[in-house]
């Protein structure tokens, strides 16, 4: 079973990891009304560093925008209480969990809940699993499509967008798969059930949109402006199914999946059946802003001690 970490932040300060409690009767275990993150905390040459946390921190509170959610708190402090609950646990390598939620306070779709905030950090290593990061994973596509745009907003990180991401990845999981790939309502590529997703043909990468139903993903982002800087092609483009079987490499990228390669797609094997060389360049440009081999040129890497 999981191994807790000893501390979180809740509401304010840090308390023992059991002492974190939510009654039954919040609004967010009701209706799914909460709003999250998820950041990386690596060791770098010059300390650990929280890998863009106010970009980050930012979206949260985009998020709580969305759904109205009062937030109690700045970026600021947040940011703040990322970095006591880090150091309260003694952890360098840390994913950071920080969820805002309707609380106790109303029972109607549309009850004014006081909003309850937590930090937790633990140890995670490879997300979908030993390995992977090397081997690539074996990938479907999903029976389930993802919300259509006028249904929920992917572009807010909150809690009910991710009974759509169990049901893809329960379902990959099922059927045997490292991790299932969802459509958009328009029929066209969305995201993994917790990455976004990138083709590479001839050389250059191709994305699917922030129109088809994904989440507007910080790695994401990272991923298109590292490249581009190395000077390879990146487009945003609508892309067909089909799309995944006929590209040479292909990858899933995420705060917790990384830059993981994708080997296999229904059974179709990826190109060569091989983790490629563009993916094996973006993981290297990746990794590199860690271990200091990739210029840090946009204050993306917010040092803990900071
Ligand atoms: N899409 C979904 C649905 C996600 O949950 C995530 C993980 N937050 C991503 C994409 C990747 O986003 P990011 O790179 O900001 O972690």
């Amino acid at each position: 079973s999981m191994q807790y970490p000893p501390f979180i932040w809740h509401n304010g300060s840090v308390k023992p990891w059991a002492d974190a409690t939510v009654h039954v009767m919040a609004h967010a275990l009701h209706y799914g009304s909460s709003v999250f993150e998820g950041i990386r905390c690596y060791e770098t040459p010059n300390g650990p560093a929280i890998f863009r946390l106010t970009d980050h921190m930012k979206r949260l509170f985009q998020s709580a925008k969305i759904y109205d959610m009062a937030m109690p708190y700045t970026v600021k402090q947040l940011n703040a209480a990322c970095r006591e609950v880090i150091r309260a646990n003694q952890l360098g390598k840390a994913y950071l969990r920080p969820v805002a939620y309707r609380g106790l306070g109303g029972f109607g779709l549309s009850a004014e809940t006081p909003t309850d905030v937590a930090v937790a950090a633990w140890e995670m290593g490879p997300y979908l699993g030993a390995g992977v990061l090397e081997a690539g994973i074996d990938a479907c596509v999903s029976s389930w499509q993802r919300f259509a745009p006028n249904t929920l907003p992917a572009g807010a990180k909150a809690g009910g967008n991710y009974l759509s991401g169990q049901l893809i990845a329960r379902e990959a999981r099922r059927l045997g798969f490292g991790e299932g790939i969802a459509l958009a309502s328009s029929g066209l590529l969305s995201e993994g059930a917790g990455e976004n997703l990138f083709l590479v043909f001839d050389g250059a990468l191709h994305t699917p949109p922030v129109a088809s139903a994904i989440l507007n993903g910080i790695t994401r982002h990272s991923v298109m402006t590292l490249a581009r800087e190395a000077g390879l092609t990146v487009v945003e483009r609508d892309l067909p199914r089909e799309y995944l079987y006929l590209c040479d490499e292909l990858f899933m990228v995420g705060t917790a999946a990384e830059i993981t390669p994708i080997r296999s797609v229904d059974g179709k094997p990826v190109g060569t059946g091989k983790p490629g060389p563009v993916t094996a360049r973006i993981q290297e440009l990746f990794f590199g802003l860690f271990s200091g081999k990739t210029p840090d040129k946009h204050g993306w890497l917010e040092p803990l001690a900071g």
